[in-house]
């Protein structure tokens, strides 16, 4: 999907037959084997990764995921992706990623912390300030991002803040980091609601995925006014035709809980398949890729589609839902305000000065509306769905940093 999309764009940008090669290629992957002992005192070895997709624009930058979907493709799409939205937002990064195909739900929080560490030490000559720096994504959080710069750190024999972002704020975290995917996304919806003079006031909502990204926009949303019919985390989703109590939600998910032990009167649980075909008009995948797909596209019915997570719309549903008129906010646009304030994050550690959260929503609102008003601009301008536009806008900047560089050696 992520080299498809790239020989989408190529076409339509006429790129160069050289580059096209070189964007689709993946600089190096990394596999690791990670040995841990359990609690029960048994070895188990869990299997990692970590890939620079391009350091071309700078450093890697991408976060870790600790997931049962995790495979060494993934790893590499979702480190193209990476590269897009750095260039996108004209941040001075590249793309990576990482992750341990592990269910973390079956962790302790000690075998949690071991095996983070191991997958550290064994990714440690990867990783740096100015090498590539991880931060959090599924079923990653802080605590996991306090670990790694722990052992980054001892192992260097100095404090190194900035091998991650997304870390404790009581580190060296930036406020608003938690919060920022979900304040880029509603700045971005925001924007195109203005463009297409849609109230977002008034707007019906619903969300795949109630994690860091779906639980965020959910709340920030319900403060704001709007109506949530649905949300859903990986056991299924919960709906009420009258709007849910969000914050009743959070406070349940922040228990450890799953919504499918939620009930409430006049809440109705449904499948995630069914959350995602439900009537709205904003519909937010914020889970996994591949959700909305040649299967399912016709019979999605909203207005606009607002990409919380990487990858969640095939090339082939792309089609279906633009003849369909909804819009697509892409992800490298739309859930792009994580790795802006984890760029915040990284200039606050190497200055050792930090920002106020004023400053922090301040920064990110305007660099991410202006990455929209730039999509915005192309995708009239030369009739492109928004998601080609983005792609014109990211893949021109790292084509035109390789055609500076040259060719090594
Ligand atoms: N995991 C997030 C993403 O997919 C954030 C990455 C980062 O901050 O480096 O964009």
């Amino acid at each position: 999907m992520a080299k498809k999309q790239i020989d989408i764009v190529a076409e339509v940008m006429d790129l160069d037959s050289n580059i096209v090669p070189y964007l689709k290629r993946i600089e190096r992957s990394l596999i690791v084997s990670i040995p841990i002992m359990m609690d029960d005192g048994k070895l188990k070895i869990f299997e990692g990764y970590r890939v620079h997709h391009s350091t071309i624009r700078g450093p890697g930058k991408g976060g870790i995921r600790y997931s049962l979907n995790v495979t060494l493709d993934e790893v590499k799409a979702l480190a193209i992706w990476m590269t897009w939205k750095s260039s996108l937002l004209n941040l001075p990064f590249g793309g990576a990623k990482g992750g341990i195909f592990v269910d973390p739900l079956k962790l302790s929080k000690k075998e949690l912390e071991r095996l983070t560490r191991r997958y550290t030490a064994e990714i440690i000559n990867f990783i740096g300030p100015d090498i590539d720096i991880p931060a959090p994504d599924v079923n990653t959080n802080a605590q996991i991002m306090a670990w790694i710069m722990d052992v980054y750190s001892m192992q260097k024999g100095r404090t190194i803040p900035g091998v991650v972002t997304g870390k404790p704020i009581e580190i060296g975290g930036s406020v608003g980091r938690d919060s920022a995917t979900g304040m880029g996304m509603f700045y971005v919806l925001e924007a195109l609601c203005n463009k297409l003079n849609y109230d977002l006031k008034s707007m019906s909502i619903i969300i795949q995925g109630f994690g860091n990204v779906g639980g965020w926009i959910a709340n920030i949303l319900y403060n704001y006014g709007s109506k949530i019919f649905a949300v859903s985390d990986i056991f299924g989703g919960i709906y009420s035709e009258k709007g849910l109590n969000i914050k009743e939600l959070l406070e349940w998910r922040d228990q450890g809980k799953f919504l499918r032990d939620f009930n409430k009167n006049n809440y109705k649980h449904i499948s995630n398949e069914e959350l995602l075909t439900t009537k709205c008009d904003v519909l937010v995948p914020a889970a996994l890729e591949n959700q909305i797909t040649n299967i399912n596209a016709d019979k999605i019915n909203c207005k606009i589609i607002l990409e919380g997570a990487n990858g969640p719309t095939t090339p082939e549903a792309d089609k279906i839902l633009h003849n369909k008129g909804i819009f697509v906010i892409p992800d490298i646009l739309a859930n792009a305000g994580g790795v802006c304030v984890s760029y915040f994050e990284y200039i606050q550690d190497i200055h050792s000065y930090f920002w106020s959260l004023d400053r922090v929503n301040k920064e990110l609102k305007k660099i991410i509306v202006d990455a929209f008003e730039n999509v915005y601009k192309i995708s009239k301008e030369k009739n492109l769905i928004l998601r080609t536009a983005a792609y014109i806008i990211a893949l021109s900047r790292v084509a035109k940093a390789v055609e500076l560089r040259g060719i090594f050696p």
